[in-house]
């Protein structure tokens, strides 16, 4: 089969052609209908030699949506033809935090070198895709595969910072997004349908702030020198009661920090490098500082009842296999807008 791979670092991803996997005890072996193309895969592509975490070659991908295509020795719960999202962040499914269905705060996964898909195992840019167990597989029930794969990642993570702090985004409230990309454009949707917040987002582009508008940012901000003064400005002084960091480099996560309200939430969910600095005086009064990592499974189920009840859609643009390397190209000089899906079957 085709598959897009990572195979030397600091070089581009390649189209080549591996053996079709085949389902293992235990094992779904997926048709891949859709796959998402995430900033993170950027970065992992951005890392040193050394100590670079998983092997090469790797298959990109950690958002897929299939059929099931086979079904390995033992496992019941799904057939042959199903449509299917895979939830990405496998754990152990048995340690006390999988036991909560937090499969991405496995306890063990390290100790067992468990890893997603498209993160250490091979991913979903491909023909086919191998998931450990059916427990990873949240049936799609009549969702389109295209509008589905970004709710995997781009849905569930910001979902999952967003749910966090619902508590403080009571009515007058304000809720910031900074990156209003993949997962940025989605948190906006979500932070609309899940809170009375008034939502305002920065990005650093107009385009990326027009975009912002459409799904339903009250206010954008341009992200640059002044933007923490302008955020301020638009609460009376008081700052936002949760800010959402979808770039996590340094000078936005000064902006996150600048712009929290006292007892604020501020979630670090890029993962850009940046550190905000706690202690007495250096934030507002008890701000509370997070950096969380995708979602629960049950997480997952939520976001795409969401999106079937049509209060999500993602903004996507779709490539063949082959021109996926292209997506990854255009992703990076910060030409997409929305998220880039990839097509296996096309
Ligand atoms: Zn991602
Ligand atoms: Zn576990």
């Amino acid at each position: 089969m085709k598959a897009l791979q990572y195979r030397t670092i600091g070089a581009p991803p390649e189209v080549v052609t591996v053996p079709d996997p085949e389902p293992g005890p235990g094992q779904v072996l997926l048709k891949v209908t859709a796959a998402g193309v995430c900033h993170s895969d950027i970065a992992v592509m951005s890392w040193p030699a050394e100590g670079f975490p998983y092997e090469l070659p790797l298959t990109l991908g950690h958002e897929g949506v299939g059929t099931v295509a086979a079904l390995g020795a033992g496992v019941t719960g799904v057939s042959e033809g199903d449509a299917v999202a895979v939830y990405g962040p496998w754990g152990c499914g048995t340690c006390a935090k999988c036991a909560e269905g937090k499969e991405n705060y496995c306890l063990r996964a390290d100790e067992l070198g468990i890893r997603p898909p498209g993160l250490g195992r091979p991913g979903s840019m491909a023909e086919y895709l191998l998931v450990d167990d059916p427990r990873h597989l949240v049936p799609l029930d009549g969702l389109d595969p295209v509008a589905a794969v970004p709710l995997t990642d781009a849905g569930l993570t910001p979902y999952h910072a967003i749910k966090r702090s619902l508590p403080k985004l009571v009515p007058g409230s304000t809720a910031v997004v900074i990156g209003t990309g993949g997962l940025g454009h989605v948190a906006i949707q979500l932070l609309r349908a899940l809170s009375s917040a008034r939502v305002v987002a920065l990005d650093v582009s107009e385009d990326k702030l027009r975009l912002a508008r459409e799904v339903g940012a009250h206010e954008t901000v341009l992200s640059d020198a002044k933007a923490a003064d302008a955020v301020r400005e638009l609460t009376g002084g008081l700052g936002a009661e949760a800010v959402f960091d979808f770039v996590g480099a340094a000078p936005t996560v000064r902006i996150a920090g600048a712009v929290a309200a006292v007892e604020g939430d501020v979630s670090l969910v890029g993962i850009g490098g940046g550190a905000l600095p706690v202690g007495f005086g250096l934030l507002p009064f008890e701000v509370s500082v997070s950096a969380p990592y995708w979602g629960s499974r049950s997480e997952l189920t939520e976001v795409l009842a969401l999106a079937r009840s049509g209060a999500v859609s993602v903004h996507t643009e779709t490539y063949s296999l082959d021109d996926a390397p292209l997506a990854y190209e255009r992703l990076h000089e910060g030409k997409v807008n929305g998220r880039a899906v990839i097509l296996p079957g096309a």
